[in-house]
């Protein structure tokens, strides 16, 4: 029999919670990897997965990420991640969303939930109803709170400068060429903000039109899906989704930087050392995108306003250098290096 704790993602979660509700349909998973330092928070992703097994290896998966973000971040919080089993038209109903809000509620602030993939502000608000253990709701001009994507562009742009200032030697993305994956909240952020700053882009999305109208925007260049892991640029940004570096994708990559929003994007541990003996400078996922959960954060947990917010982001790139400085000096790659800290800060190293 297979069980969840023998999945190889398992990694010593302290709870798994699997929700089901006849009458709506709702079928979820939420998982908790850490309370160590407060409440397990992170969002809830809705995506049609080919099958149960996949769902809970991306809540695993995800939930041990948002671990890692969380403390990295400096946050008083633990990691924890919900996934709604979508059907293939990923159907959301009023009554879903109610049953799952009383899910979560169920489980009495130990998970805290806010957007994610397939997750929207409005959503948010209609979990709000059934519990209080929600956050990315909207609040009045200047507060804090609302979609978390724009802050966690906001971080991986300023991680992808650092990038270049540490891999490149430059201040700026002027002139620079960058491959982004996806076009969706985060990518369009990123995307915006480089082009501000006057570098190139080419954009890949599944959903064309999107590809299309981000690249209008921003003056991009739309490149085939299957094209743009091995496009030659200056850096490679992956904001859709996980597991893209592989072996495979890896060896084809012609890029010295990858630095992108998406969630585990190494499809396994070994992943980070592949991208090290490739000479890439590699952005660890939780690290370069924590801005997003910054904000929630500060939103539900009401310790600061936006000065601090934006305070915490600019602290992103810093984090990057001191992981980046840490692998140079020990040989170890970046990936394992933040893991190695992240772990220690919950309480597990
Ligand atoms: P989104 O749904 O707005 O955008 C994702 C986009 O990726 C969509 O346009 C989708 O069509 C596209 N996509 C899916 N598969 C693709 C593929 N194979 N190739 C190219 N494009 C593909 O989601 P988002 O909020 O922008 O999140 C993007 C990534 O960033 C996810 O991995 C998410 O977990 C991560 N992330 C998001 C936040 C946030 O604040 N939204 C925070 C941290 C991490």
């Amino acid at each position: 029999m297979n069980t969840p704790w023998s999945y190889p993602d398992f990694d010593a979660h302290e709870a798994l919670h699997f929700v089901t509700d006849a009458k709506s349909g709702l079928r979820a998973i939420i998982a908790l990897h850490s309370t160590h330092l407060g409440p397990a928070a992170g969002g809830t992703r809705m995506w049609h997965y080919a099958d149960d097994q996949d769902a809970l290896t991306d809540a695993l998966r995800l939930s041990r990420g948002m671990s890692y973000k969380n403390a990295m971040a400096g946050l008083p919080l633990g990691g924890g991640k919900a996934v709604v089993l979508a059907d293939a038209s990923r159907t959301k109903t009023p009554q879903m969303l109610a049953a799952f809000g009383c899910a979560i509620d169920r489980l009495g602030g130990n998970y805290v939930t806010a957007e994610d993939v397939g997750m929207s502000v409005a959503d948010m608000m209609a979990i709000r109803e059934r519990t209080k253990f929600v956050a990315g709701l909207p609040v009045a001009g200047g507060e804090v709170g609302g979609d978390p994507g724009p802050h966690t562009s906001l971080g991986v742009f300023l991680g992808i400068k650092a990038a270049v200032k540490r891999a490149l030697g430059k201040d700026s993305l002027a002139g620079l060429h960058i491959a982004l994956q996806g076009a969706g909240s985060v990518a369009g952020g990123v995307a915006r903000l480089a082009a501000v700053e006057g570098a190139r882009l080419s954009i890949a999305d599944v959903d064309g039109a999107r590809a299309q109208n981000l690249a209008a925007e921003t003056d991009g260049t739309v490149v085939p899906v299957d094209a743009i892991l091995a496009l030659e640029a200056d850096v490679f940004s992956p904001c859709a989704l996980g597991a893209i570096l592989t072996a495979e994708t890896i060896a084809a990559l012609k890029v010295p930087i990858v630095a992108g929003g998406a969630n585990n994007q190494l499809a396994t541990r070994a992943d980070g050392e592949r991208i090290a003996a490739r000479g890439i400078l590699y952005a660890p996922d939780y690290v370069i995108n924590a801005g997003g959960i910054i904000n929630v954060s500060t939103e539900y947990l009401d310790d600061g306003d936006a000065s601090l917010v934006r305070q915490r982001i600019d602290a992103i790139p810093d984090r990057l250098e001191t992981i980046w400085a840490e692998a140079a000096a020990t040989g170890n790659n970046a990936a394992a290096v933040a893991d190695a800290m992240a772990q220690k800060l919950i309480g597990r190293g």
